[in-house]
């Protein structure tokens, strides 16, 4: 409940226990400025068992941040998108958060109300109370600045990015972007959610300050364009941005499972860096015959192997698949004979592996990955060399950060489809586990994350900027 602070920062997180985990995180680095919390929950959509125990030990580490629930609301139950799900339950949860506001407000003063890029919904209630609005954006600045660009590009065509083959799009801050490679709930016109993301990114100028996880040494160009007002459509009434990263979760140490702690005992025994980690996020599942060629690859390039394989897709394309916890049979999805034959240099883990943990383990000396930004950014804390797999989302975006602008990762050559050969898995992974120079571009990174984070670095001055307006005493 409410816990009675004269004065708090009320942040509001999209439903998920990978968006609440993310807006905890920011909280903790507010807790650091005294500035009281007060988190909003939504109930009644991706409510997850774990988030009770969670959210009683955050609460009892920090008694500067408090939760607080929403009434609860139903889920929509139309045929439409997961992502337009997700939106629609939000925009429903829009009166109660209003409600929510009015009634802190007769008791405290709230400072700032900081939000979920997807719970925009809210910024409407909390404008007309006069209480300035942010953004907490989860992903890096280029994906901020492609997202500023959003309407513009929508306004300049009238089909769907998905069919729009062969054409690039231009954005301030990134690489030319494949039409097709935008970030899924922006690819076609006839899903809702694609309006809903128009919505959002039409209302990213108006927030007070746009607070990133990302940090100035990482995105360079992304954040020059940004503070030039290269992206936005009044580049004197831009917004502030706030580079405040790398912020990653701490260990969900309640979740240490039989597995998890087999695979740690693992890398106990391998030598020094020398262990590949491939692992594509919380939903990145291939067909049977992608998995095949991984194997095939791994197995042919000799190097030791860390492989977290989930649930595989049904067709030959790459997916995401949302389940990701049922059970299915390894053995069954692997060529035959490739866990005994890598016995001792490989381990396959299904579905989950402790990552932060793993990349910041010594015997890790290369990470295979779906871009996904959490991931990246965990990567270049551990100062580990990664080889790039974009599948979903803005992963493509986040691909270019690694490639171009900070050069810690070698790209994985796709087919038109995203199908990667067995012969392509070898080369790279020899590629990144034997070059010295993207090792060394890799550790150098690592100390710029640990410097923007510490005393006089970029991100904790962001920071103390950010805050700055919080301070001093209210109307
Ligand atoms: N993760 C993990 N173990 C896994 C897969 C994912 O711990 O086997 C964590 C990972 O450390 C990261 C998050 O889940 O913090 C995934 O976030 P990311 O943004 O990389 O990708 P997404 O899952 O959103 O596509």
């Amino acid at each position: 409940a409410w816990s009675g602070f004269r004065e708090t920062i009320v942040l509001y997180p999209a439903p998920g226990i990978g968006h609440i985990i993310s807006m905890v995180e920011l909280a903790k680095l507010i807790h650091k400025h005294h500035f009281s919390t007060t988190i909003l929950l939504t109930t009644g959509f991706r409510d997850h068992p774990s988030i009770d125990a969670y959210i009683r030990r955050i609460s009892a580490a920090y008694p500067t941040i408090s939760f607080l629930r929403l009434p609860h609301v139903a889920a929509p139950t139309a045929a439409i998108s997961g992502a337009a799900k997700c939106f629609s339950f939000i925009k429903r949860n829009a009166p109660n958060v209003a409600t929510t506001l009015t009634q802190i407000s007769e008791s405290a003063t709230i400072k700032a109300f900081v939000i979920d890029l997807f719970c925009t919904s809210a910024m409407e209630p909390a404008s007309s109370l006069q209480i300035p609005v942010y953004y907490f954006f989860t992903s890096g600045a280029a994906v901020l600045a492609l997202f500023f660009c959003f309407p513009r590009i929508h306004d300049d065509t009238s089909a769907s990015f998905k069919d729009m083959v062969g054409v690039e799009l231009r954005v301030p801050g990134n690489a030319p972007l494949k039409a097709v490679n935008m970030p899924e709930p922006m690819l076609d016109r006839n899903d809702p959610a694609y309006w809903d993301m128009l919505e959002f990114c039409t209302h990213l100028p108006k927030a007070r300050g746009i607070i990133v996880n990302s940090f100035t040494e990482l995105e360079p160009v992304a954040v020059k364009a940004l503070a030039e007002g290269a992206c936005f459509p009044h580049p004197t009434r831009a917004p502030s941005v706030y580079c405040i990263g790398p912020l990653i979760a701490e260990p969900q140490h309640s979740d240490v499972r039989t597995d998890s702690k087999q695979c740690l005992s693992w890398l106990d025994e391998q030598p020094h860096r020398s262990v590949v980690y491939l692992c594509f996020g919380s939903r990145g599942s291939f067909s049977v015959s992608q998995l095949r060629e991984i194997a095939k690859g791994l197995e042919k390039s000799g190097h030791r192997f860390l492989w977290v394989v989930k649930r595989p897709t049904q067709d030959s394309g790459t997916k995401q698949v949302h389940d990701t916890t049922s059970e299915f049979d390894l053995a069954s999805v692997l060529p035959s004979g490739f866990i005994e034959r890598t016995k001792g240099r490989g381990l396959v883990l299904r579905s989950w592996a402790p990552q932060v943990e793993v990349l910041s383990h010594d015997s890790v000396g290369g990470f295979v990955t779906h871009c996904g930004w959490n991931s990246v950014l965990e990567g270049v804390i551990a100062g580990v060399p990664m080889i790039a797999w974009p599948l979903y989302a803005e992963q493509h975006v986040n691909r270019h950060v690694m490639l171009e602008q900070t050069k810690v990762a070698i790209a994985m050559e796709q087919n038109e489809d995203g199908f990667v050969s067995g012969e392509e898995v070898e080369k790279r992974v020899r590629e990144l586990m034997e070059s010295q120079e993207i090792r060394e571009t890799s550790l150098k990174l690592k100390h710029l994350a640990l410097a923007a984070v510490g005393e006089f670095g970029s991100s904790t001055k962001a920071l103390a900027n950010l805050v700055q307006p919080w301070s001093g005493f209210s109307a």
